[in-house]
């Protein structure tokens, strides 16, 4: 039996299983098959206090490595399915089930995809949702990064490094993203906007080939010649294990309430997959923190 189960190891999770670990609670960290979240995919990290510039996938090694030296206990696989409907509550991992007396879940966000003909048969075959995993593969390319927010400035400023040109095509003519990435973005010459446009279609048999797009002004469509797709449109919390168990918003969100606390009492929530507007490293990191004190407070009270 463990005092916390902890599912997810994004910077909320490890962070979390730091606070608890360091209370003398036996912790155990179900991590994912794809451990560290969302910044195991992203390039430098800027805005992490105490870090001027690190690589997102050094930070995470750096938090994990911390939590194992504190001895939490670290699966690197999915949890499946849980069962909240009795205490102790249990995480199932495949056919192995763990029980705890507190669960922490961090299970974060992923990328959203459009939802377009051609999308899903092309992925990973010009079609991709991470730019520092692929960008390497399109030296010299016609790439196409879509959105207006920050991951889609990210992506094009690491795509121009190898792509002949990357075209940011986005469906409003005002961006959600910073001015420092704007400015960085609108200096690099390889880089060229088309607003504003949504993507209708992704043509290609074996490979991108085209996309098919709206003028969303003039009503008027037109194909785009490209080798490559990166999709930058949000995220989507990765949820769906809890669905009909917990209480969510209508985007799949997990509700808390202001301990962290989620529809079932001793059950708490805290990141991305909790937090829809910030979204950020640091506050998850922070809200991870805040979820394992409230967490030690009720054990000890126990
Ligand atoms: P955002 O939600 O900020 O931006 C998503 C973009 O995708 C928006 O421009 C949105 O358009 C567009 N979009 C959404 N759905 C569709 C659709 N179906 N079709 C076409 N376009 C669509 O997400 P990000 O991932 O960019 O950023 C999330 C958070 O992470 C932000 O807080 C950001 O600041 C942060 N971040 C910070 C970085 C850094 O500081 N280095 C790097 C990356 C992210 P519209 O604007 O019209 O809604």
């Amino acid at each position: 039996m463990y005092d916390v189960i902890i599912i997810g190891s994004g910077p909320a999770g490890c962070t979390a299983s730091i606070y608890l670990a360091r209370n003398s609670l036996k912790t155990l960290l179900v991590a994912g098959y794809k451990s560290g979240g969302q910044l195991m995919l992203t390039t430098y990290v800027e805005n992490f206090p105490g870090f001027k510039s690190i690589l997102g996938p050094e930070l995470m090694n750096r938090m994990k490595e911390q939590v194992i030296s504190l001895g939490v206990e670290v699966i690197e696989k999915d949890a499946t399915s849980v069962d909240f409907s009795l205490y102790p509550f249990k995480v199932f991992v495949d056919d192995k089930v763990f029980e705890g007396k507190r669960i922490l879940i961090a299970t974060g966000a992923r990328p959203k995809l459009l939802n377009v003909d051609g999308e899903k048969e092309l992925i990973g075959r010009g079609v991709s949702t991470c730019a520092t995993c692929d960008a390497p593969f399109f030296k010299d390319k016609y790439v196409l990064v879509i959105g207006g927010g920050d991951t889609a400035m990210e992506y094009a400023l690491t795509l121009a490094k190898f792509s002949r040109e990357v075209t940011i095509v986005h469906r409003r003519e005002e961006f959600k993203a910073s001015k420092i990435m704007l400015e960085r973005v609108k200096a690099n010459e390889k880089i060229k906007f088309k607003v504003p446009f949504l993507v209708e279609k992704i043509i290609g048999k074996e490979k991108v080939e085209a996309v098919l797009l709206k003028n969303l002004k003039s009503e008027e469509k037109e194909m785009l010649r490209c080798d490559g797709v990166f999709l930058a449109i949000g995220h989507v919390p990765n949820t769906e294990i809890f669905k009909g168990i917990l209480e969510m918003d209508e985007k799949g969100y997990i509700k808390v309430d202001s301990r962290f606390q989620t529809s079932i009492k001793g059950v708490f929530a805290a990141g991305d997959c909790v937090d829809s507007k910030y979204r950020q490293a640091i506050t998850a990191a922070g809200d991870g923190c805040k979820a394992a004190l409230e967490i030690v407070h009720e054990l000890s009270e126990l």
